[in-house]
């Protein structure tokens, strides 16, 4: 029982000092291993050596379980015998002695499915089983398994298996076979498997026979239908880089193999946390990998700042929920791409495009997108980037803000995580000369202010070029501010407005005005809310 060393240690001891419960109840996601353990149990349960954790698989009671013809053993898939009348007739059949085995075991797959009234009948032998009787649930959703039921069986939780763990054991499969193949692509197996090891195995069956007679990771990725470890890597080094051109070509060959939006999105995602993980640990192992980290992902570390790893992770998690609303799967996909280049500070260089050397010089501006700063939009310098960006893909640009309000609007467009979001939510609309954007700051959020470089990259993603100038502003923390000029000041009008209008209304519901006239009842000061708040 691989992955299950926590069950398997605690059945162990129970056996071997026959503490004997009447009743087991097996959980985990499918594949992990329920009934192929419950089975085990059943043999050493009955095993003719006697009640022992190691049945010796060669007496007549571990054949018969093994070829599944043991008198004494019944299994029932709770799915497809849901009816009252069969669980009846099934434990009538448990109050006779075993035939030749030493317990009378049943084994109830997926028990959850069992009707409410099968429950009950259950729940009688359970309560009262004869000596010989012994129980063996298993389930995926335990939530759905009665309390009376539960509190009556001694329950163990399976764990899904880890990549890891089904990566070695499929290694081991193969060696034993004698199979070729690729490390890399037992991963991809291991990971499509999703913590089931009966998956791991018709997966690895398919590639087998997919490939030939050889496991190989081109051949699985496509079976598969999923990215090959060196293509989403690829995918990550053209963002890296701001290449646009070479992220949207690594996209439109992964479009064309056949690969999902969101396997490439979420592939994406568990890459960026990796990364992130890099970052965090200077000696480069994650706790738990076996592997040294490969050098590519060293090179994204070195080449992503943290921050920017964790905008494209939250970006590659909201395009996947996206994709529903998106136009189609390719365009959803590309969006989220264009995005993280868009807001990457340097932003999206041009095909071939360099290091994305960041605003450099002219202080905060967004120089990188080509234009002189300061100048009058009408005045167009076209720097060599100039030409590059119109092969880029065309982003429309927003006109600037001119007013609070539109300020506000164009916040609400940034991502929602970051400082330098926020920056923007607190600093407060003073007006707009030229491509400058005048904001004040209440001085006690001063520590903020390094998250203006950020801003900047996430503005001009959208405005194009453009500056800001942040002035501290000496008001105490409470001073009221404009509602229309900064976002959390709005917000808090919002909430506060939302609170009133709910205290109004419990006040002027007449259930409520009849419990405290008629009842004396009164309203606790502070316990309403909002409808969305109140769970
Ligand atoms: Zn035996």
């Amino acid at each position: 029982m691989l992955g299950q060393e926590h069950v398997v240690r605690a059945l162990t001891h129970a056996l071997e000092t026959n503490r004997l419960h009447h009743a087991y109840l097996f959980t985990g996601t499918r594949g992990v291993g329920k009934t192929t353990l419950a089975r085990i149990l059943a043999k050493c349960l009955n095993c003719a050596t006697g009640v022992t954790p190691t049945p010796c698989g060669v007496c007549v009671p571990c054949q018969e379980i093994d070829a599944g013809r043991f008198n004494d053993l019944l299994e029932v898939d709770a799915a497809t015998n849901t009816r009252v009348e069969e669980m009846r007739e099934l434990l009538d059949n448990a109050q006779y002695a075993p035939v030749v085995g030493r317990f009378k075991v049943y084994i109830i797959d997926e028990v959850h499915m069992l009707s409410k009234h099968a429950f009950n009948a259950m729940l009688k032998t359970l309560e009262e089983p004869p000596a010989h009787m012994k129980f063996i649930l298993a389930t995926t959703d335990p939530q759905k398994v009665p309390v009376t039921v539960l509190s009556r069986c001694l329950q163990f939780s399976l764990k899904p298996m880890t990549v890891d763990q089904l990566v070695s054991r499929i290694d081991h499969i193969l060696q034993a076979e004698q199979v070729p193949f690729e490390p890399a692509a037992l991963r991809l197996v291991a990971r499509a498997a999703h913590g089931s090891v009966r998956d791991s195995l018709s997966v690895l069956d398919q590639a087998i026979a997919f490939g030939s007679g050889r496991v190989e990771t081109d051949a699985v990725a496509s079976l598969l239908g999923v990215g090959s470890d060196d293509a989403v890597l690829a995918l990550a080094q053209g963002v890296a880089a701001r290449d646009s051109r070479a992220v949207l070509e690594m996209l439109d060959r992964m479009i064309g193999a056949g690969q999902s939006a969101e396997d490439v999105l979420q592939d994406f995602g568990r890459l960026m946390q990796q990364v992130a993980l890099l970052q965090l640990l200077p000696d480069g192992v994650a706790p738990g990998a076996g592997d040294p980290p490969p050098a590519e992902w060293l090179a994204l570390a070195a080449a992503l700042d943290a921050p920017s790893v964790q905008l494209c992770y939250q970006i590659a998690l909201s395009g996947r929920r996206d994709l529903v609303h998106a136009p189609d799967e390719a365009a959803g996909l590309t969006m989220s791409f264009l995005r993280m280049l868009a807001f990457l500070p340097g932003g999206p260089a041009g095909p071939g495009g360099g290091s994305g050397g960041a605003a450099g010089g002219g202080g905060l501006s967004a120089a990188s997108h080509g234009r002189a700063s300061g100048g009058s939009p009408l005045a167009r310098p076209a720097p060599p980037v100039s030409a590059a960006r119109a092969q880029a893909p065309a982003i429309a640009l927003q006109p600037l803000p001119d007013t609070g309000p539109q300020w506000l609007a164009l916040v609400d467009q940034l991502p929602h995580a970051g400082t330098a979001m926020e920056l923007a939510r607190n600093v407060t609309w003073l007006h707009r000369s030229e491509q400058r954007l005048h904001l004040s700051l209440p001085v006690h959020h001063k520590l903020l202010l390094p998250a203006q470089e950020r801003l900047l990259a996430l503005l001009a993603a959208l405005v194009g070029p453009v500056q800001i100038d942040i002035r501290l502003d000496g008001v105490v923390a409470d001073a009221p501010r404009a509602v229309e000029h900064s976002v959390v000041a709005r917000d808090d009008d919002l909430r506060e407005r939302r609170q009133a209008a709910a205290e109004t209304s419990i006040a002027q519901d007449p259930l409520v005005i009849s419990l405290i006239t008629d009842f004396g009842g009164r309203v606790v000061q502070g316990t309403v809310r909002p409808r969305d708040q109140a769970a």
